[in-house]
């Protein structure tokens, strides 16, 4: 077993970590409080290679895998979840759905453009009325003289009102239930899509999370992403790569909330001495550093697995559920370091507090992890 990185994690590391310090952290709070996407930003991730980490070099992409592709998405949102999140749904969705299941030529046209930043991607699985039972998806599709015509509307996708592209799932069978559902690529300008509500949120303030519509939306046969009817099931294969990225995620908040709680405990003094010195306070670092590391492991090896041509679907679910209820623990506990000032705008814990409650919710709530979990532990 190697725990160790190689030299180039390390640099790659040290290189978004920089990139995220000097680039992203400066506008946090404005970007937060005026809920701005941070297109400009997104721009230069792309040209640094980022928002197609995964995909290979001849199509644009960094030729990473998943140990990399964590790792930025970690050190984004160490500093910023919703930087992380605005990649993490462009790449590992959006982007990979395209990649996985593409033909050549929708490879050829739309990884380049994504992988570069120039295009934004978003994915929409969720409906009003089909989240954690996605296999409920109402927005239909049917084939009418060689073109699809989809109705139907998806809520809280990711990037949707700042995407050039879409990857949409609709019914085109209903009796094969969930080998019924369809995978669907949508630019941003075709007749009948348009964008709905776009929320207004508790935290992940930065990433635009809202509707897409289709009415009456006519797609040439071509925009069909893998085969008719195995739209839903290659979904869950994606989100087996997304829910590492959902895991990284959740690791990259609790190592900021946890660094700023450390850095806050040596200079905040009570009783005449830096509250650090209290073994109470003592005892929350010790216990945050140790289920952060215990969640970055968990990432890595499940990374580590998909790289190597595993099947991941239950410790990535696994990663994504302990990683995500740590990350909810640790910035809980970091504000109540910091007592008062926790609860003040003016300190960063506030912010990791609100963004970090996605990370249980978002690609699986936690209860929907543990059925999946479940059903692979009485499977085996
Ligand atoms: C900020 C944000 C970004 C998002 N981005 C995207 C995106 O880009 N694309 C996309 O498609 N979706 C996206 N989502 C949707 C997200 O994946 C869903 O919100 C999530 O899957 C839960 O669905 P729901 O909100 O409908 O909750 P519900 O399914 O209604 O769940 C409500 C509660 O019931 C529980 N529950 C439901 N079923 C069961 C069960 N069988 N057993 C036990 N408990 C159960 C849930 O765990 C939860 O606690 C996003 C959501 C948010 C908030």
């Amino acid at each position: 077993m190697h725990f160790e990185s190689t030299p180039e994690q390390v640099q790659l590391r040290k290189a978004v970590r920089e990139f995220a310090e000097a680039e992203i952290l400066p506008h946090v709070m404005e970007w937060d409080e005026t809920q701005t996407f941070p297109l400009e930003t997104i721009r230069k991730l792309g040209k640094l290679g980022y928002m197609g980490a995964i995909f290979p070099e001849e199509l644009g992409g960094a030729g990473f895998g998943y140990i990399e592709y964590a790792t930025i998405i970690e050190e984004l949102c160490r500093v910023d979840g919703s930087v992380g999140l605005i990649v993490a749904a462009h790449t590992s969705l959006c982007s990979n759905h395209i990649y996985k299941c593409g033909s050549d030529e929708q490879r050829r046209y739309y990884i380049p453009k994504l992988a570069a930043g120039e295009w934004i991607g978003c994915w929409s699985l969720t409906e009003p009325e089909a989240g954690s039972d996605a296999a409920g998806t109402r927005t239909a599709a049917h084939l009418n003289d060689g073109e699809w015509t989809l109705n139907g509307a998806k809520t809280f996708t990711t990037n949707a009102h700042f995407a050039d592209v879409c990857v949409a799932m609709a019914v085109t069978d209903r009796a094969a239930a969930q080998h019924g559902i369809s995978a669907f690529i949508i630019e941003k300008n075709t007749p009948g899509f348009r964008l709905g509500k776009k929320e207004n949120k508790l935290g992940m303030r930065a990433s635009a999370t809202g509707e897409v519509i289709f009415e009456n939306c006519r797609l040439p046969r071509t925009q069909l992403l893998g085969q008719a009817g195995e739209g839903f099931v290659d979904s869950l294969r994606i989100l087996d790569g997304g829910r590492i990225s959902i895991a990284a995620l959740a690791v990259g908040m609790a190592q900021g909330a946890y660094e700023a709680a450390l850095r806050y405990s040596k200079v905040r003094k009570q009783f005449g001495r830096p509250i650090s010195e209290f073994q109470a306070i003592q005892h929350k670092l010790a216990d945050m550093a140790t289920s952060i590391e215990a969640a970055r492991l968990m990432v890595m090896r499940a990374a580590w697995m998909l790289d190597n041509g595993r099947r991941v679907t239950k410790e990535s679910s696994m990663a994504k559920l302990f990683a995500s209820e740590v990350a909810v623990r640790v910035a809980g506990e970091a504000l109540q370091v910091h007592g008062g000032y926790g609860f003040i705008k003016d300190y960063p814990v506030e912010k990791f507090y609100r963004d970090v409650r996605l990370a249980t919710i978002g690609e699986g709530t936690s209860e929907i992890q543990r059925l999946v979990i479940a059903r692979q532990l009485l499977k085996d």
